[in-house]
């Protein structure tokens, strides 16, 4: 009898998980809770990397509300530089925004398309023994009914209320960011970049702890947002909604947003970071996407990362499935193989500049230097070439030199 696997959620993590498994011949089912188009608190922001695994995918970027962006516009105060994404030899030179309504629906019919079932409205419950799921409870609004899959794929999003029914934890130890966004009507909204602020000030003109975003997404409507990670300091006494309003103050006047053009009110959410959701895997299940953790700290990015994550766990489960006992381990070891080094130089990085002096000295001396934005900008969107070898150490040193040229 062939191997059954279930997907616990239908965003970019669980939807990818089962397009690759179901293109790999395993019988997959999906559940999602909430029933497309639905909601989801975010950016809408696509880098290369993102709008790489979707043409994998096979996603038909014609027609679409997709909105093409060739670059990054990076603030800090009235210091600006305009950076287009880099060449890469594996990734596109370009990236898009596209509302998260519509994306995650066509994705998850992607899936559908490949052969997996796709049920929404669902809501999965775990019933466990000793790290084995031995029952899913499957809750549609009308009644109850217990599925026994051999495999489960965890990608229930940020809070994994699943993740934690198995004994996933988040490690304290590492970062994680909280982040709000809103949508604006704007003139400029078919503007190609993408925008960040990284020096938000509250009305006194005092410093405050986070970040600012302006993702134009081409249908006359902005993407304005705020976040900010643990390592800022203050950052307990902040909140995101604050932050966000004194970002909307100061927008640069090209959006020409005023406080009476409010869309929608605003959507938060947590970004679990640096893969910091554990186990990975238990004996029959795995985790994905937010439920794993896998946010980039150096940019908040998460829907490239669900992704990667959900088809890297399909190839290993495709494994299990075929009867390789050992092959889940593979998953968790090949993890740490790919993002461990990455997201340790990022710990760093986001610990750095949680101290407001190192913040300042990187933006204001950063943004005067084009060759050094435009490599933090490929160290930070994870756009390095092969041939970028040593990362690590480039990273440290141009963190160096921007901290010593501040100091000069
Ligand atoms: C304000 C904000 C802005 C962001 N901006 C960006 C950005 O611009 N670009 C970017 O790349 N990332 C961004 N992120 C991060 C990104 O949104 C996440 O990393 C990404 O959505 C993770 O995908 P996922 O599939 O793991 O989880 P989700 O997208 O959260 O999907 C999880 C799904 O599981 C479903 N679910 C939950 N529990 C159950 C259950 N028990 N049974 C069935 N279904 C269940 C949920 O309904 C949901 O649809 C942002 C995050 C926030 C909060």
């Amino acid at each position: 009898m062939s191997s059954t696997v279930l997907v616990v959620g239908g965003g970019p993590g669980g939807a990818s998980a089962a397009f690759w498994l179901a293109r790999n011949g395993v019988d997959v089912h999906l559940v999602e809770k909430k029933v497309y188009p639905r909601e989801k608190a975010c950016g809408d922001g696509l880098t290369p990397r993102a709008i790489k695994q979707l043409l994998d995918m096979g996603f038909d970027f014609d027609g679409l509300d997709l909105h093409r962006v060739d670059g990054l516009r990076a603030y800090a105060g009235d210091l600006m530089i305009e950076m287009p994404w880099p060449q890469h030899t594996e990734f596109p030179d370009w990236g898009a925004t596209m509302r998260r309504a519509d994306l995650d629906g066509t994705v998850a019919m992607l899936a559908q398309h490949q052969g997996a079932v796709v049920e929404q409205g669902t809501t999965a419950t775990p019933i466990t023994d000793g790290g084995r799921i031995t029952s899913v409870t499957l809750d549609n609004g009308e009644g109850e009914r217990s599925v026994t899959p051999d495999f489960v794929v965890i990608a229930d999003g940020s809070n994994s209320r699943f993740g934690r029914g198995v004994g996933a934890n988040r490690r304290r130890d590492f970062p994680f960011g909280l982040a709000v966004r809103a949508y604006f009507d704007s003139p400029a909204s078919d503007d190609r970049f993408i925008e960040s602020q990284l020096d938000i000030r509250d009305r006194f003109g005092k410093a405050m702890p986070g970040y600012g975003w302006v993702f134009p997404l081409g249908d006359g409507e902005i993407n304005v947002g705020a976040g900010l990670v643990s390592t800022f300091r203050g950052w307990k006494d902040v909140n995101t909604s604050n932050i966000l309003d004194a970002y909307i103050d100061s927008l640069p006047e090209h959006w020409e947003v005023t406080e009476a053009t409010p869309h929608t009110k605003p959507l938060g959410g947590k970004l679990p970071m640096s893969l910091s959701v554990g186990p990975k895997i238990g004996r029959n299940w795995v985790l994905v996407g937010d439920a794993a953790g896998a946010v980039n700290p150096f940019n908040g990015e998460g829907i490239d990362y669900a992704y990667e994550t959900g088809r890297l766990a399909a190839r290993y489960i495709a494994q299990a499935a075929a009867g390789d006992e050992t092959a889940l381990s593979g998953y968790a070891r090949n993890l740490e193989d790919i993002y461990g080094d990455y997201h340790r130089v990022a710990r760093v990085f986001v610990k750095a500049i949680g101290n407001p002096a190192i913040m300042k000295t990187l933006t204001t001396v950063g943004l005067r230097s084009r060759p050094l934005m435009e490599w933090t900008l490929k160290v930070m969107a994870n756009l390095l070439d092969p041939q970028d070898a040593g990362m690590s150490e480039h990273v440290y040193v141009a963190i160096e030199r921007v901290v010593n040229a501040g100091k000069a």
